[in-house]
């Protein structure tokens, strides 16, 4: 049993540092020292609206303390990514080759909680307490289901990697996982904070002709620009319905509109946005789980369009998280540069206000 620091929340929108317990992991358990945690808008939404009790954090890196029984994929000082769509590797959709969405283990699923290392080794006030995703990273210490976490081998700083398991996964993942992107394709992606700027970066693997970063903020889409946008467009706040949007898109591509679109703003009201913005049988792709109920004009989906709602970029951990680290390493993937501003659990305050005021693209805690 150790003491670690852990911001808790009861899920009615408090939180404030506590001290817990972190006991040892049993069998498939690993424990992880948790160096850096990145703050996310889930993060935000589960301090909300989760009721109940819960150590807050689902996007970690760190280094292996201890291993239980029966763990073979890591060893104790290995660093390690966590990942917080843990996959059991035996239920239906595991088998179809799609672990994010584990009918086991997800907690998006609402299926209990199987992904979850045993649930007495966090303690708060002596009692057991659950961890946000499995994983609960911010906290100095977690005892986490080996499928949760992946070896990094690169030298790359904790607060870069440990953003690699949420953020740039999704935005990332939703556009090499998710489509069939092509060298040429023009691509719009709407909303260029931390989500949208690696959707840009998996859109310029690709082979991405046009990538078109759409946003409020002139700012903003200069910087989407040093992730590889070749083209900015800048949207109204008023314009909901991306009318002027629509009509710069479609002057940049040849007045037909982009072959594909990614939402990547958690703004209800633009869960149709990416459809009105590509041609005839294109491909629109919602990013950023919009899950309220939203008018659509139907004829957006004229003609053959597709609308796609991938989770978390299709993760499947141990094949991409690897890939993640050789593009980093190689220079192609920019990770240091996403990190914009490093806070102390103590100052989730003011990481929060940052966050959901857009003046950073990725906070991250670190606890060193
Ligand atoms: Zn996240
Ligand atoms: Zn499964």
């Amino acid at each position: 049993m150790r003491t670690a620091k852990a911001l808790i929340s009861d899920g009615q929108g408090h939180y404030q540092v506590e001290t817990v317990q972190v006991g040892d992991p049993q069998a498939g358990e690993v424990l992880v020292k948790i160096e850096a945690s990145g703050i996310c808008h889930t993060d935000w939404d589960s301090i909300q609206n989760w009721n109940k009790k819960f150590i807050v954090g689902h996007e970690g890196a760190g280094i292996v303390a201890a291993v239980g029984e029966g763990v073979t994929k890591v060893a104790v000082g290995d660093k390690v990514i966590l990942n917080w769509a843990v996959p059991c590797g035996e239920c239906f959709q595991c088998r179809e080759g799609n672990l994010h969405i584990c009918e086991k283990n997800s907690p998006v699923c609402g299926c209990g909680l199987d992904g979850h290392a045993h649930i007495e080794t966090s303690k708060c006030d002596d009692e057991p307490i659950e961890r946000s995703f499995h994983l609960g990273t911010m906290c100095e210490y977690s005892v986490v289901k080996q499928a949760a976490v992946v070896k990094v081998e690169q030298d790359i700083p904790f607060t870069s990697a440990c953003i690699v398991g949420c953020g740039v996964m999704t935005g990332w993942g939703s556009v090499v996982n998710a489509t069939d992107i092509t060298a040429g394709s023009n691509v719009c992606v709407i909303g260029c904070g931390g989500v949208g700027l690696n959707a840009i970066q998996g859109a310029a693997m690709s082979g991405a002709g046009k990538i078109i970063a759409i946003d409020i903020s002139q700012e903003r889409i200069e910087q989407a620009k040093e992730f590889g946008a070749t083209h900015g467009v800048i949207a109204d706040r008023d314009d909901i319905d991306f009318i002027k949007v629509r009509e710069d898109v479609k002057k940049l591509t040849d007045g037909r509109g982009a072959d594909y679109a990614f939402e990547c703003t958690a703004i209800p009201a633009l869960g149709s946005a990416p459809l009105a913005l590509i041609r005839s049988a294109g491909t629109a792709v919602q990013v950023s789980g919009i899950e309220q109920r939203i008018d659509f004009d139907c004829e957006l989906f004229e003609w053959d369009k597709k609308y796609i709602n991938p989770l978390y970029g299709m993760c499947n951990p141990d094949r991409d998280f690897p890939r993640l680290m050789e593009l980093y390493d190689s220079g192609k993937l920019k990770l240091d540069e996403l990190v914009t501003k490093k806070y102390q659990l103590e100052d989730m305050e003011q990481a929060f206000d940052d966050m959901l005021n857009g003046r950073i693209a990725k906070g991250v805690v670190v606890f060193s």
